[in-house]
């Protein structure tokens, strides 16, 4: 049997990637894009160029969507959803869990099927060993297409709520924009002291390795509801982030960021967490209005 047919609308950088990958997998592919130049380089290595997002989605059954957000996809699919009926859309576009949630209502009210897909690599990572896509919706179709899927990154299917790979998708965002901001911070710090970005970047790298370990005894505690500070206190970190504030702040830094930091950890402290570990502060993240 030949390999699975598929349709990827959205040719940004990962929908390219991801087109290129089902080629290379000898998977037959239609594709199209608003701006329709994205899709030459395609088209070269063999990809049927649709005239139209509804030619698109009559070509195949199996539709994955690479979309900015959920917005885009309402705005070029429901102008076509006569063709949308027995369509198994993968959507993996970045959106939030409700908007899941409501496109795989959406989508079932057209006759079609929905899976939540949350891509957590790079395109350049697309088709090779290690990448992983977190999936969720009906478990039938994701099994029925799990292999073809399997050639973008593994497929790491969440349960059959379609918002919770978007929630594990945004779950992960959330550490990686902080976190890349936090780094982006820390390289700016270095660069009004005279400190080039490569000659920083590695001790950098290297307190990252600490976080793995410092946070797997927090996640205990966390699902304990228990913060026992004994090796460090919120009181510490509280004095701590003062210094980091002000350190920033004389470079003439932009501390956005950091006074962001610093008004979580004096919440802290307002709710009496001195004596408790950094953990704690989940306690405020959680229960904001307290
Ligand atoms: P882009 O935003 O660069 O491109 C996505 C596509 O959305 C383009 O084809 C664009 O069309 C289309 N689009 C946006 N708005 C509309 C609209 N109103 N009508 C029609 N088409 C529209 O995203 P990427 O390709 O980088 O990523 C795709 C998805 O994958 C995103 O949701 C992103 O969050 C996610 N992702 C991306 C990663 C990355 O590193 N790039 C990593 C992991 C996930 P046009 O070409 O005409 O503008």
């Amino acid at each position: 049997m030949g390999k699975q047919a598929v349709t990827v609308i959205g040719l940004g950088p990962m929908g390219q990637a991801m087109a290129a990958a089902f080629l290379s997998g000898g998977h037959p592919v239609t594709v199209w894009n608003r701006t329709a130049s994205k899709a030459e380089a395609l088209a070269a290595q063999g990809a049927v160029v649709a005239s139209s997002a509804e030619e698109a989605l009559a070509a195949q059954e199996l539709v994955v969507l690479s979309l900015t957000d959920y917005d885009a996809m309402y705005a070029i699919l429901e102008p076509a959803a006569p063709a949308l009926a027995g369509r198994v859309l993968v959507n993996l576009s970045s959106d939030t869990p409700e908007r899941a949630r409501a496109a795989a209502a959406w989508a079932a009210g057209h006759g079609a099927e929905h899976l939540t897909g949350g891509v957590q690599v790079p395109p350049a990572l697309i088709g090779k060993p290690g990448a992983a896509t977190y999936y969720s919706g009906p478990r039938e179709v994701f099994d029925a297409h799990r292999e073809t899927l399997e050639v973008l990154t593994e497929a790491d299917f969440r349960g059959t709520d379609p918002g919770l790979a978007a929630m594990y998708y945004q779950a992960l965002m959330t550490t990686f924009w902080t976190g890349m901001l936090g780094c982006l911070q820390t390289l700016a710090l270095a660069r009004a002291h005279g400190v080039t970005a490569t000659e920083m970047l590695p001790q950098v790298s290297k307190a990252m390795t600490l976080l793995p370990g410092i946070l797997g005894s927090y996640a205990s505690h966390i699902d304990a509801g228990r913060h026992p500070g004994d090796d460090a206190r919120l009181s510490m970190g509280a004095a701590s982030m003062q210094h980091v504030l002000h350190t920033n702040r004389d470079a003439g830094l932009d501390t956005t960021l950091l006074s962001a930091v610093d008004e979580i950890f004096r919440r802290g402290m307002a709710r009496g967490l001195a004596e408790n570990s950094f953990s704690s502060l989940v306690e405020v993240l959680n229960n904001p209005a307290e």
